[in-house]
C-alpha cells in the first residue's frame, strides 16, 4: 500500500460502451414518442458471413406506444464487431434523432 497503488487507481480503465443501445422513434400514425433500448449483450443475433465468419451482428425489436394506437414499429439495428451502430432500418415509425441535451 502507498504510492504506486494510490497511482494506479488514478489510471481507470478507460469506460466500456454502453451495454445499451437507446433509441426513440416516432409513431406513424399517432406521432407518439417511443423509447427502447436493445441489450447489446443478450440480444445481438450473429450475422455470418458467406465463409462463415463472424460479420456483424443485428438485433430486431418491436416497439408499441402506450396510448390507445396498436401500431407496431419495427426497428433493425445493426453493429460491428466491435458493438459500434452502423445501420439502422425502421417500419411504422421514424427515428427521432437524439435531441441536444437540455440546458440549465
Ligand atoms: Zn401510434
Amino acid at each position: 500500500m502507498g504510492l504506486l497503488q494510490k497511482l494506479a487507481s488514478i489510471f481507470n480503465p478507460p469506460p466500456k460502451p454502453d451495454r445499451y443501445y437507446e433509441f426513440t422513434v416516432r409513431c406513424h400514425r399517432c406521432g407518439e414518442l417511443i423509447t427502447g433500448r436493445a441489450d447489446l449483450h443478450n440480444e445481438l443475433s450473429v450475422d455470418y458471413g458467406e465463409d462463415g465468419k463472424l460479420e456483424n451482428y443485428f438485433v430486431r425489436k418491436v416497439v408499441m406506444g402506450e396510448e390507445r394506437c396498436f401500431q407496431r414499429i419495427e426497428v433493425e439495428l445493426f453493429f460491428d464487431k466491435n458493438r459500434n451502430l452502423i445501420n439502422k432500418e425502421i417500419q411504422g415509425g421514424l427515428f427521432v434523432e437524439e435531441s441536444t441535451p437540455p440546458q440549465d
